[in-house]
């Protein structure tokens, strides 16, 4: 990691990338997540992913996929799962993507960082769930969850790495949502917050359960809006969080309408893979029909060209589709949040 360069390099590539699809119509994924498990090693009360275990993809056929969407131009790469942390060949696929210039993220629940993360170095960011202080976490993921997330993050941000929180904004954690902030001001750490979007997390038992109704979710929403223009570590854009709560329904986050100034760009410049190799347009929308394996990445990639819904609240896309539809604040609030975020991790 090489100062705020990465980040900036990669929003600087991404924004091109973006700009080049507008002129030519020339579908790139820019930016790919990978989901190289649904296996993990504990079972959040609101997430139905490891009860989708599927075939996984080998070391080689990562590498080469990782290869191959370098050469197609991806600037940025979401190592997710499952808990990827299960992978033994995890520091590989991170290392091959830092060969090639890509800024990489990892998504994990940190239980096993502390003893893998001297191979981890060459990540240009870290994600890890903070849903509250310790009984609110606690309850959410599984007893002793909390120590070791904290531990986690605290021996990241040791090491000098970027890390950003994200907490579910459910039934039980919308108490502790002043709680993260101040954690983020204490360990410098970006906190996002994510509405129960994915279609596997819906699907469970838990996360009905856990659905806060529409009009604490949107108190929510505004309480975090006013921290982010008073500078608080909020690791959403001003757009996005303005534009949830223009939403009809916060419970509802796949409904037939339109952001006012945002068209879709999932499968055109921002795609998912799953860990059996299927090709998505991106994590909620699993609807992908062909799979790298059998018709390679192009062929699957390119299938993808109707397969978009019209919009969705789902956080991650939300933003990647205003940075995309080359939004101008959110692309300036976006470089503003990478050189915090990186002069955080130099502190
Ligand atoms: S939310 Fe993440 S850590 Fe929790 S069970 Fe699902 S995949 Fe595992
Ligand atoms: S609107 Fe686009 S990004 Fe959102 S769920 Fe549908 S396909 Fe995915």
């Amino acid at each position: 990691m090489t100062g705020a360069a990465p980040a900036l390099r990669g929003l600087v590539k991404s924004a091109a990338g973006a700009a080049r699809f507008r002129l030519t119509g020339r579908r790139v994924p820019l930016s790919v997540t990978l989901v190289l498990t649904h296996r993990c090693n504990t079972s959040c009360a609101p997430c139905g992913v490891p009860l989708q275990v599927r075939p996984e993809l080998d070391a080689s056929e990562w590498l080469a996929l990782v290869d191959h969407l370098a050469r197609l131009g991806t600037t940025r790469v979401v190592l997710t799962g499952g808990e990827p942390l299960l992978r033994p060949d995890l520091a590989a696929i991170v290392d091959r993507c830092a060969e090639h210039g890509m800024w990489t993220v990892l998504e994990t629940n940190g239980h096993d960082l502390p003893g893998q993360l001297s191979q981890l170095r060459r990540l240009d960011r870290l994600m890890i769930p903070l849903h509250g202080p310790k009984a609110v976490h606690d309850a959410i993921v599984e007893p002793g969850a909390f120590d070791k997330s904290v531990a986690a993050i605290r021996a990241a941000r040791e090491a000098g790495m970027e890390v950003g929180t994200v907490t579910l904004l459910a039934r039980s954690t919308l108490v502790s949502v002043g709680w993260v902030l101040d954690f983020a001001d204490q360990h410098g750490t970006e906190a996002a917050f994510q509405l129960q979007a994915r279609r596997g997390w819906v699907a469970s038992r838990g996360a009905r359960r856990e659905l806060a109704e529409d009009d604490a979710l949107r108190r929510t929403l505004r309480f975090l809006l006013e921290a982010r223009m008073a500078g608080r570590r909020v690791a959403m854009t001003e757009k996005l969080l303005r534009s949830l709560l223009t939403w009809p329904d916060l419970r509802e986050p796949f409904l037939e309408v339109d952001h006012e100034d945002v068209r879709c760009m999932a499968g055109q410049t921002f795609c998912a893979i799953g860990p059996d190799g299927l090709v998505s347009a991106c994590l909620p929308r699993s609807g992908g029909t062909l799979n790298v394996r059998e018709s390679g990445f192009d062929a699957a990639f390119a299938a993808l060209r109707d397969g978009a819904c019209r919009s969705c609240i789902d956080t991650p896309c939300a933003e990647a589709n205003f940075l995309y539809n080359l939004n101008t604040p959110v692309v300036l609030e976006l470089a503003r949040a990478s050189l915090r975020a990186r002069l955080g991790s130099a502190a």
